[in-house]
């Protein structure tokens, strides 16, 4: 393929990720920004592969082939409560590429610079590169492992870690200003040096940061895979690379920022970690001195029909128990009868963002009556009843009430304001922050017990 063509060929893939983006920003239009995502990835591979400096097909075609076969079988496979775990994984691989690619540029004796400016600029890009490659490898490992729960989600602390992160950041500094210009003997192991200084780095950044501000550092890595990419695409010299991982990196930034302002946090104070770490109480001592009341699912059926306006509010139990298309087939039946139903989603409900919309638009809940926080908070107070299913830290009082909890501060989800709440969840335990609910002990809540896709079957049942 001629460079003109690839360069058209570029521009139109380029034009096909930014639509594939908008797209993907509402529900509506998700499935047309995928698709443009999908024919912009397949009209950049087939650009790429036709490039006249691409000749060794023998060894590119089984790697297409082998690549392709297992995102397939990964793809079919996975389950919707592990895609979050998915992502972090496919984020580290990005990471590692960038790393792969940083030496392997550095060390080809084919690159020639032909001047002194160019070479130095080329450096940068790799050093650059290979910085951002391996501290986003295993900090999406580590996010991997605490999503999986292999780790656990408290976050990891130990003294003076503010002074190593110092330390590695200036060393970084330190031995990239030796491995600008210098001969490959000192370059390799300056580079081989700052290699493990970033890995170490990923580790430690991510470990630190527990519980409820993880939906942060996903999102974060999501922004750090994109600018690697696009140091890659630095390295290579290729264009669409540069595009498409601005457009990730970006676009992950943005989404940083929202989930912060989601959670009334800080972006640094959630990259210095530690949050959740020292708390002063359990979260469960607001002065919340109550009994817990159960509730049969027939009790819930009778309540819900009785009702004008049911608030339905759901969290990541809904997702483990795949429990939406019940309460879509509830949500029918209620709204046949006259009841006015809705459905409140918080921005950090379940374990991704936008991880309960997609669970619902797949169950064919209309998506006029899904509302964001902001739009339904208020109107809790004239709500009859708010059905809880799987949803634990997005509705806990102790955000607002207890000043020593690991979660205060976080906006949540008032539906304790409403006359009566049900939860729809198996035991009394704790939601991903680890953070006692008091909510669960409040006079007007009635606890509805089991796995959530049973209880809603049965609740489905009794109407
Ligand atoms: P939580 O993790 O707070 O609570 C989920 C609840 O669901 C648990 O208390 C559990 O209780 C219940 N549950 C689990 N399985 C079932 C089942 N089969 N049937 C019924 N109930 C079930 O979830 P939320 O959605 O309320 O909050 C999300 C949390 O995850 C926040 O802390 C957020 O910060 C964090 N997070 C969010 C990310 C994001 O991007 N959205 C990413 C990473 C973390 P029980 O065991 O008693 O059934």
């Amino acid at each position: 393929m001629s460079s003109g063509l690839t360069t058209a060929a570029y521009l139109a893939a380029g034009a096909l990720f930014i639509l594939s983006l908008s797209g993907l920003s509402h529900p509506e239009s998700a499935r047309r920004g995928n698709l443009y995502g999908m024919v912009g990835m397949f009209v950049a591979i087939v650009a790429t592969v036709s490039m006249t400096a691409v000749t060794n097909y023998a060894l590119i075609a089984p790697a297409m082939i082998i690549g392709a076969a297992i995102g397939l079988v990964v793809a079919r496979r996975v389950a919707m409560t592990a895609m979050p775990q998915l992502v972090a994984m496919l984020h580290s691989f990005v990471g590692l590429a960038a790393v792969l690619v940083g030496f392997a540029t550095y060390l080809d004796p084919g690159v020639h610079h032909p001047g002194e400016v160019e070479r130095t600029i080329h450096e940068i890009e790799i050093y650059l590169g290979v910085l951002i490659g391996a501290l986003t490898f295993t900090g999406s490992v580590v996010a991997f492992g605490k999503l999986q729960g292999v780790i656990g989600s408290k976050p990891l602390i130990f003294p003076a870690r503010h002074w190593l992160n110092l330390g590695l950041l200036l060393a970084s500094i330190f031995a990239g200003y030796w491995f600008v210009g210098a001969n490959p003997g000192l370059g390799l192991t300056m580079l081989l040096a700052m290699t493990m200084m970033a890995l170490l780095f990923g580790v430690l950044m991510v470990v630190a940061i527990g519980g409820a501000d993880m939906p942060v550092v996903i999102s974060m890595l999501n922004s750090y895979s994109g600018w690697a990419a696009a140091a890659t695409g630095f390295m290579l010299s290729n264009d669409l690379l540069i595009i498409t991982g601005a457009l990730v990196g970006s676009s992950g930034a943005i989404l940083s920022y929202i989930m912060c302002r989601a959670m009334n946090r800080h972006f640094l104070s959630v990259i210095a970690g530690g949050f959740g770490a020292t708390a002063t109480s359990g979260g469960g001592d607001d002065g919340e001195q109550g009994e817990v009341e159960a509730i049969s699912a027939e009790e819930t059926a009778q309540l819900l029909l009785d009702a004008d306006g049911v608030v339905i509010v759901p969290g990541y139990g809904m997702a483990v128990a795949q429990a939406q298309h019940s309460i879509a087939e509830i949500t029918a039946k209620l709204k046949s009868r006259g009841v006015d139903v809705r459905f409140a989603i918080h921005p950090v409900a379940g374990r991704m963002p936008g991880h309960m919309n997609v669970l619902l638009a797949e169950a064919r809940v209309p998506y006029d009556i899904v509302l964001e926080m902001d739009e339904i908070n208020a109107d809790f107070p004239g709500t009859d009843v708010v059905l809880v299913i799987g949803a634990n830290d997005i509705v806990n009082p102790s955000a607002q009430t207890d000043p020593g909890s690991p979660i205060a501060g976080m906006p949540v989800l008032e539906v304790w304001n409403a006359r009566t709440v049900v939860v729809m969840k198996r035991s009394m335990a704790t939601g991903y922050a680890g953070v006692e609910n008091p909510l669960f002990l409040r006079e007007n809540t009635r606890m509805l017990f089991g796995d959530a896709r049973a209880t809603a079957e049965a609740i489905q049942g009794a109407l």
